[in-house]
Formats: C-alpha cells, structure tokens, sequence
C-alpha cells in the first residue's frame, strides 16, 4: 500500500486551509484561487469533453473531478488515488514528461496527467479522463466490459490534442504570470529604493537643520522646542518633552511636543511625580513588545504610552535634563536607525545647551560640537566669512574630499552657486571627474567664538540621481523592443530640431509602418508578431548613425531619426534599411517576408515643431501606402494638402459602413470571349461574365472611384466589409440573370488581400453561394499578386479551400512586377489576367506582344486560362488574334455600367 492519505481528505484540507497554502507556486498564477480554477475547469472539461481534476505542487487536489457526479462515481472505480497518485509522481518527478497517459482496466477509458512547470517544479498537474467512442479502441484484452452513455465522450485523436491544447494553455499562462510577477518585484523593488533613499537623504536633512540651531540666539526653551518638533515630525510619533528633575525628588517639565490631533500628557507641569523612565544615567528603550513588570506597564498605561525612548541631556558630567520621546496612537517596534537618530540630535542638542550655559568655556564647546559633527552622515566644513579660512571641516569631510582641500577648490565647487545675500538653502551640484552628485546646504551662523562662518553640508545624492535616471530610462524605453518610445521621440526630435537650426543643418525624420503587419499577427499569433517586430527593431538599431534613435511609436509603427550630424548619411542609411526589410525573415521554422511603407521629412526644412514634423512623415507614409506600398515617399506639400482630403474621407468611410454599406454601388463590366473575336464581327461577340467594380456614392463627398478610396480602405481594415457587401451584389445578380436571362452568366469579384487574410473568408463566400443557390462555377474571385508576399503557405490553403467550394480564381493585374511567374504555378489559379499596361502598345510594341503570346502559351501548359484587359481600340483587338485568349475586357466594348444599364443591354435584350 502507498502511505498517501486519500484524496477526499487532502480536498477537505485543502478547502480549509488557506488560498495560499495550499496552492504553492500556482497561487501566485492568473487562476487566482480554488474556485476560479474549479470553474475554468469545469469549463474546459465540458468544452473539451473530458473529466479532470487539478493538483498541486505537493500532490494535494485543489478542484474536484468536473463532470456529471454519477459519470465521476464510474471512473473512480476503476481511477482510484493510488492510481492517480502514482501518474502524478511520473509527471512531476520526471524533469522530461510533461504528459502521462495510461490504459485502466476498463477499455475505453484513458486516465492522463498533464504537468505544469514553473522554473522546471511542476507548479500543477491536472488529472484527465477521457472515455473513447467504440471506434476507436479493442476490447479482446480487457476484462471488464466499455463503459457506455457517458455524458463526455472523446475520440483518441482529440483526446490527445485536448492534452496538447491543456499543457499549451497552462504553460503560456504561467509565462505570462511569471514575466508579469518579475516586473511587479521589480518594481516593488524600486519603490523599497526609493523610500529608503528618501528616508536617509530626510535624515540628513533633518540633522543639518538641526546643527544649524547651534548658531541660534534664542532660549533654551525655545531650542528644545525646536528640537523635539523636527525630531518627531521625522520619526513620526505622537509625543514628546523635555523635563527637569528638581532637588526634591519631583519633576518640572520645560516643553511638551505632541502631533496634531493628540492630547498633551501632562497638564501640570510643576512639582510631578519622576516617571520610572526617568532619572536614569542611560537611555531607557521601550517598544511595544518590551517585557516589564506590572508596576512599570501600569505607570505607562496610565499615560497611554505604547513605546517610548527618554535619554538624559548631559551637562558638565552630570544629567541635567531628560528628554523623552513617546508613541501613545499606536505600536511601534524602535529600529537601530531610529535610536541612533535620537542620540546624535540629543548629543547635538547637548552642545548647544553646553554653549549656552558656558560661552565662556570656548574648548570644551568645540570638543563636543567636533564629536557630534564628526559623526553626522554628511560631509560638512565650516569657513570664515571674512577671511575665507577654512576652520572646520568633519571626519567625513576630510576623507571625501581630501584632493579637493589640497587644491583649495572648495568654494569654486561648492559654494559659486550660492546667491549673493542669501543667507542659508540648497543645492545641487555636479562634479564632473568624480561622476557625482552632490545636494549642497549651506548656511550662515556664528561659530563658537562668536565670528559669522558659513557652514557647507554635502549629501552624496549620486545613488539618487541615477535612480531617477534609470526611472527615466525605464518611461522612455518600450517595453517589448527595447526601443525608445514615443515619448522620447518627442523629447529628442525637439532637441535635435534645436541643434539644426542653432547650427544651420539639416536632419530627417521617417516613419516606417509595416505593411499588412496584422495579417503576420492574425496568421500566426501575437507571440511571432511580437518576436518580428523585436527582430525588425533589431535589424534598423544596428544600421550606423541611427542606433540611438529608432523609437516605437506603438503597434507596427516606428520613428527614426536621422540627427544632423548623421545626415550626411542619408541615402545609405535609406538604402540599409530597404535591405532589411529585403531579406525575409525566420519565424516558426519558415520564411516570412514583411514590407513596410515608409515617410520621410526633413528638418527644419519641412517644420521645426515635433507635431508638425510627425504629422507630416505620417503623410508620407501614407501616401506611400497609398501608391501601393512597400516603398518610401518624400513629404512635399502637395501630398499634405491631399492629406485633408484624406481625414476626410476616413470619417465619412466610417460612416458610409455604419449605414450598411448602401452608399457603395456595385458597376459591372462585360467580359467577352476570346472565341468570339475571330469573326471579326462586333455583334456576335459573347459576352459571358461581368466583373463586379465598386464605386461609391458618397451624399458629402460626391462620386468616387475605387482608386480614391480603396487603398484607404484597406489601409483602414474597411475594405473587409465593403468587399463583402460587393461580394453579396454580385452574388444577388448571379442569380437574377441565371433564372431570367438566355446563358450562363459569371460574376467576377475583386478581394483585397486583407479579405483573404481574414479568418472567416471561406464562410463567407460559402454562404454568399448557399444564399442565393448559384452554381459556384459561375462565381470568379479576384486577387493580385501582392497576395502572395507574406505567407504564401497560409494563402495557399485558404486559396486552396476556397477552390473547394467550387468557385474559379484569377490572378489580376499580372506583370505589374510583385512577383515572379513562379508564384503563379504555386498557387491555384484558373484564370491569369494580364495587366492593362501591356495592352497600351501592344498594337506597337513587339515586347508587348511577345509578353501576351508568351504567357498564353505558359497558360495553356499550366491549364490556366488568359484573360486580357483594358482593350480600348480595334487595333488592340486585332493584335491579340489569335493568340488564344479566352476572355477579353475593356473599354472597346463597355466602360463598367450601373447593375440597370447592364441589364437592359447585356442580360434582358
Ligand atoms: P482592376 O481589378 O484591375 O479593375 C479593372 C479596372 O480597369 C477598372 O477600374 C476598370 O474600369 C478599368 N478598365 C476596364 N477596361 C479598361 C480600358 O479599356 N481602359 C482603361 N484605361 N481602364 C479600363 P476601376 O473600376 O476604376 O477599378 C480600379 C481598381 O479598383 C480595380 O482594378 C480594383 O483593383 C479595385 N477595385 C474595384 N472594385 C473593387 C472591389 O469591389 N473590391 C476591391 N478589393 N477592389 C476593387
Ligand atoms: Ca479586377
Ligand atoms: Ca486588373
């Protein structure tokens, strides 16, 4: 028998017991606590269709089996808690199985346990059952008979998937959590710095303020008053006096100090009984877990003091005066720092005291003021105003600067800052051979013997100062690249433009943006959009002259600034970052290409404000974008004022989709057969399908053209639902011609390469086809070239999958140069349509001509058909006879007409 206690028990413990015990490492993961993972498993298990259960590090259950109880009841039959014991021992002792799966006595039941690690520990191990459908099992070697109409059947394959998806799932989850857990150390981290910085910077603060009053003309009274206050106000506790113990055994006391809002503890002040803390030669330290016995606790009570520190004032030998420090709101447990703080003022304030009483004992005075100030944490020196001798200067002092007193460089360094008649403040100060920073404070007092001195007090800030620089370095990084952000390109683009008009030259700015980034990131997931856009800020970081200034401006948009005295390497810095973006790059075991669209403004020629200039790269940008593309435009104004223009028709573009896309009109125009033009004779000419061309009838903008707004549309991610609502039309009239015209009409749709990135684009069209019942053979889509450039694999599936619902696919604009004839035999293509532009001349040009004939003839091997458009004359016509184009298209024969004027002459005639 295996010593384990049995499950039931360790889940009644473990619902006892606190979250955090319990739950180790997966305690401090996104499943917060037991009953968020109950229910995330639950959900799982019904989705999956499977039965788990979730245990910890230590083996003990934090959720219980997810199912239907009875159905639960049947596999703990034959799953038992040595049995799951035992696989989870595989899992989490193995540092290389993540995953265990085991047959049971019963045939079609799988019992597995997937491992979840964190730093290599299993931090959980779920537990899951899964029962098979009778395919996919043998029964001849078991016993016991299947077990039949569970509520959760699964079949093998995606049993084992379910697992795979599980242990992803987890994983990825403990990665996001362990990655977010060491950013929040970090910055607790930090802020723990930071306070401790504070604190000890308040301290020596504090302490010079303090010194200061050695100079001070005022009472005994009134400099004990002083003291207290700044003493408790830095520690931060409720009371505080000051007290006299008189020849007859009865205390008088000089001053009380309490904080806002708390009750003096004494309301006579004469003639009171000496409290057992007082009277004593040493300090007396109690915090509020000190042990004492009744009689002290109850004196102590009585004043409501939770803790307290009294120290006697020692002068001339002899306690003359006590102070004492008290904390009556709360507990308070005095740390080492706190009690030392306390002394070296009472110590300060005991010199003072001494001063006073005996102006005249000059010796004795310094000798204490040196220890004190010997021991205080800053470096402080003292110089006559008059002659500018330097009389005093502290231990650490002398060990600090000892070069610089050699040198006689102490006013130069420390003291040039100082305002004329200012008689005491602060400031800081660089030293620049040193790489230090100091916090200067200085004030005007009467040294000892009476004579006006200055007194210099110098803080170490240097920690603090970069501290604070790496909190900058920290808001002005991006988090994923490593790059700067946005907020530094700001800062620095306004620097840089200074320089450039101060010193009379120039420097640029570009914006890059990739093009169809989001289609990388949709395809293959953010994680391997992240490691190319890391990958991408790497290459551009290395080129030379820009390394300190490629910026993220957030998504898929970059900055990089060309600073003058970089510029006049302008054209290869451009030149390095084409070729970047040339070579393609590796993500998930294959090659990726990403273009990118860059804009490109100089400075100060083109605007000398941060705004403007990056207002108008992004014009650029945009405008090569606009001109299709993976290339670079220069700003010039012309395209800016096209640019008004543009959030213009962003906004109305916005609009005209939320009112369901009524404002898109679908023309069409004729495709004629190829057969036909070998008679010669115009009207027999058939014509067998229309392509479908989108216009848009804006009510504020007027007509547009498709190559007015469709580059925006896409750029904006809204030619998804104008495509469709063009693909819907075209369906719509493929249906009416089919039922009430003569022949057999296609339709031919143009698709942007955004559609066919999306994910749902096969069910679209499917249901496009479903919906109005036409013959898929009569649907063509549309697509060009520069479909093929980032993910060939993945389009070449969608292409593929679209192929299966039966509609035909056709190539357009080929020859306008994104890729090569190879592309097109890797994917499947019924139809290739040659480019306008070879039309132009190919009643002149012999290349022209040879182009067509040739791609013809490759059509004709590859089992792909030519169509050939943009023929506006006869003599167009007549030069591609006979070269075996199947359809033809152009203006020779109709311009693209309304879906009515189609009708009337193409379909009812
Ligand atoms: P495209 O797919 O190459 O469409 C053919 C274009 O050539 C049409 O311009 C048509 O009017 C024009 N054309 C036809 N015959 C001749 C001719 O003989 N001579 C000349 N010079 N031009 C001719 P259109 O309608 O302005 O469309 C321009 C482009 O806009 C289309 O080029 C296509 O890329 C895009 N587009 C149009 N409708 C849609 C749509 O619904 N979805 C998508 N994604 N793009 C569309
Ligand atoms: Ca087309
Ligand atoms: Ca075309």
């Amino acid at each position: 028998m295996q010593d384990t206690v049995s499950l039931e028990e360790l889940e009644k413990t473990a619902k006892m017991g606190s979250e955090e015990t319990t739950m180790g490492v997966l305690g401090s993961f996104a499943l917060k606590n037991a009953k968020e993972i109950q229910s995330w498993q639950d959900h799982f298990c019904e989705l999956a269709g499977v039965y788990a259960l979730c245990l910890d590090e230590d083996g003990a259950p934090i959720s219980h089996f997810s199912g239907n109880p009875s159905d639960v009841e049947v596999i703990r039959k034959y799953v038992t808690d040595v049995r799951i014991h035992n696989i989870y021992k595989r899992v989490s002792e193995s540092e290389l199985e993540d995953q265990a799966v085991e047959i049971t006595e019963v045939p079609n039941l799988r019992l597995a346990a997937v491992a979840v690690r964190h730093n290599g520990i299993a931090a959980a191990v779920w537990i899951v059952c899964g029962v098979f459908p009778e395919a996919d099992y043998e029964k001849e070697f078991f016993h016991l008979p299947p077990i039949e109409s569970f509520g959760y059947q699964i079949s093998e394959m995606k049993f084992y998937k379910v697992l795979d998806l599980l242990r992803e799932t987890l994983n990825a989850l403990i990665g996001v959590e362990t990655s977010r857990s060491i950013a929040v150390a970090k910055s607790k981290e930090s802020r723990q710095q930071e306070l401790e910085m504070t604190t000890s910077f308040h301290r020596a603060e504090t302490m010079t303020e303090i010194v200061s009053l050695l100079d001070s003309d005022e009472t005994i009274e009134n400099i004990m008053a002083t003291v207290l206050s700044k003493l408790c106000s830095y520690l931060q506790i409720s009371n505080g006096f000051t007290c006299k113990i008189g020849t007859r055994g009865l205390m008088d006391i000089i001053v009380q100090w309490t904080a806002p809002g708390v009750k003096k503890m004494f309301t006579d002040t004469t003639d009171q009984e000496v409290c057992w803390f007082l009277g004593n030669e040493k300090a007396v330290v109690i915090s509020s877990d000190t042990q004492m016995n009744a009689g002290e606790r109850e004196q102590l009570d009585q004043f409501g003091i939770r803790a307290l520190v009294s120290m006697p004032i020692i002068i001339n030998g002899a306690p003359r005066f006590y102070a004492c420090l008290s904390e009556t709101k709360e507990n308070r447990i005095w740390s080492i720092d706190d009690i030392k703080f306390i002394n070296d003022t009472i110590r300060i304030l005991q010199s003072i005291i001494t001063k006073r009483i005996q102006t005249n004992s000059l010796a004795s005075s310094f000798a204490s003021l040196e220890a004190v100030l010997d021991n205080v944490g800053s470096s402080i020196y003292v110089r006559d105003i008059g002659t500018g001798v330097l009389l005093f200067a502290n231990r650490s002092f002398k060990k600090n600067f000892s070069k610089e007193l050699a040198e006689n460089r102490l006013i130069e360094l420390f003291e040039s800052n100082i305002p004329s008649r200012s008689h005491s403040g602060n400031y800081e100060v660089h030293h620049k051979q040193r790489e230090k920073w100091y916090d200067v404070y200085y004030t005007r007092i009467k040294w000892v013997d009476g004579r006006p001195v200055s007194l210099c007090a110098i803080y170490d800030i240097t920690e603090k100062k970069l501290y604070q620089r790496r909190i900058e370095q920290q808001a002005y990084t991006d988090f994923l690249t490593g790059l700067y952000n946005r907020m530094c390109c700001e800062k620095d683009l306004a620097r840089y433009v200074d320089e450039a008009r101060q010193n009379g030259t120039t420097g640029a700015l570009m914006y890059l943006d990739l093009d169809d980034f989001k289609h990388i990131n949709d395809s293959l997931g953010h994680q391997y959009g992240d490691i190319l856009l890391q990958d991408i800020s790497k290459a551009v970081g290395r080129i030379e002259g820009i390394s300190n200034s490629c910026y993220r401006m957030g998504g898929d948009e970059f900055v990089i600034i060309v600073p003058p005295e970089s510029y006049y390497r302008m054209d290869k810095i451009m030149e390095e970052i084409k070729n970047a973006f040339a070579t393609p790059w590796y993500l998930k075991d294959s090659d990726y290409y990403c273009t990118m669209s860059m804009g490109v403004v100089k400075f100060p020629e083109h605007g000398d404000n941060v705004s403007e200039l990056i207002r108008k790269s992004d014009v650029a940008m945009y405008e090569a974008k606009k001109s299709g593309k993976n290339r670079i435009a220069e700003y010039s104004d012309n395209i800016d004022s096209s640019s008004i223009h543009r959030l213009d028709l962003e906004k109305n573009m916005y609009d005209a989709i939320g009112k369901s896309c009524n404002e898109f009109e679908v023309y069409f125009q004729p495709i004629i057969s190829g057969a036909a033009i070998g008679n010669g004779e115009k009207d027999e000419e058939k014509h067998i399908a229309a392509e479908a061309l989108v216009r848009w009838n804006s009510t504020r903008l007027g007509f547009l053209n498709p190559d007015e707004f469709v580059p925006l549309a896409e750029y904006l991610g809204l030619i998804t639902p104008i495509g469709n609502h063009v693909l819907k039309k075209a369906c719509e009239c493929c249906r009416q011609w089919n039922e009430a015209g003569k022949g057999d009409y296609a339709v031919s749709v143009n698709l942007s390469v955004v559609q066919i990135m999306q994910n749902d684009i096969v069910d679209v069209i499917r249901q496009c086809i479903e919906d109005n019942h036409i013959n898929p053979n009569n649907l063509i889509l549309e697509l060009t070239e520069r479909l093929a450039i980032n993910d060939l694999a993945r389009t070449k599936q969608t292409l593929l999958d679209i192929k299966d619902l039966g509609v035909r696919l056709a190539l357009d604009d080929f020859g306008t140069g994104y890729t090569a004839i190879s592309s097109i035999r890797a994917l499947p293509f019924d139809i290739i349509k040659i480019d306008k532009d070879f039309v132009k001349d190919v009643a002149t040009s012999e290349y022209s001509r040879a182009f067509i004939k040739m791609m013809a003839e490759l059509g004709q091997t590859i089992g792909a058909e030519i169509c050939v458009e943009g023929i506006e004359t006869a003599e167009q016509l007549e030069a591609i006879k006979g070269m075996g184009v199947k359809y033809i298209q152009g203006f020779y024969f109709d311009k693209p007409i309304r879906r009515a004027a189609f009708e009337e002459k193409y379909v009812y005639d």
